[in-house]
């Protein structure tokens, strides 16, 4: 099957020169959605004790997948959205900056992790979940992402295998 018809470009989103791909076709296709979601558990290494989604597009494979890997769901979340202790790591964006957080004893040192988004681009996403990993003390495993848009490099932000469905 290919996803990738699944997979909807729009032009100047969120704002101009961006060029956004919408997986909104393919969570609404129950055969896309199955078969996204196979193709990520069975590209994903055998032991995982926790998979983390990234909000928001990370949530929606993320906590299935972790439920066919057998490991716990993990959410990392934007400032101020998590109710109870939480450590943070801020990021440049484009314009400006973002914090992301993470519950302070939502990974054990030591436990293997599976860091999940739809979208790798120019890495500072992953890159900052990835220091909010390590101050746990979490090993990382694999970074997976529905769709890698290679040309931006994000990989070179990332010092653990990447496993991406669809490449740009
Ligand atoms: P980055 O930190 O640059 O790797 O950006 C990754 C984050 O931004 C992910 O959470 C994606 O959901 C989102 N993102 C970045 N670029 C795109 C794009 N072209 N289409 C959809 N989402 C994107």
């Amino acid at each position: 099957m290919d996803l990738s018809t699944f997979v909807r470009d729009i032009p100047n989103f969120p704002k101009e020169g961006i060029l956004f791909k919408d997986i909104t076709p393919l969570l609404s296709n129950s055969e896309a959605l199955s078969n996204c979601l196979q193709t990520l558990v069975t590209n994903s290494p055998e032991k995982v004790d926790k998979v983390i989604g990234i909000e928001a597009r990370g949530f929606f494979f993320g906590t299935a997948l972790a439920e066919k890997l057998g490991a716990g769901f993990v959410p990392v979340r934007k400032k101020g959205k998590l109710p109870y202790k939480t450590i943070s790591e801020s990021y440049n964006l484009e314009y400006g900056d973002d914090t992301l957080e993470i519950h302070k004893d939502a990974i054990q040192k030591g436990e293997k992790v599976l860091i999940h988004d739809d979208v790798l681009a120019t890495g500072g996403t992953a890159a900052a979940v990835t220091k909010l990993v390590k101050q746990l003390g979490g090993e990382i495993v694999q970074y997976s992402f529905l769709i890698e848009l290679n040309f931006l490099n994000g990989k070179d932000k990332l010092d653990a295998p990447i496993y991406s469905l669809l490449n740009y």
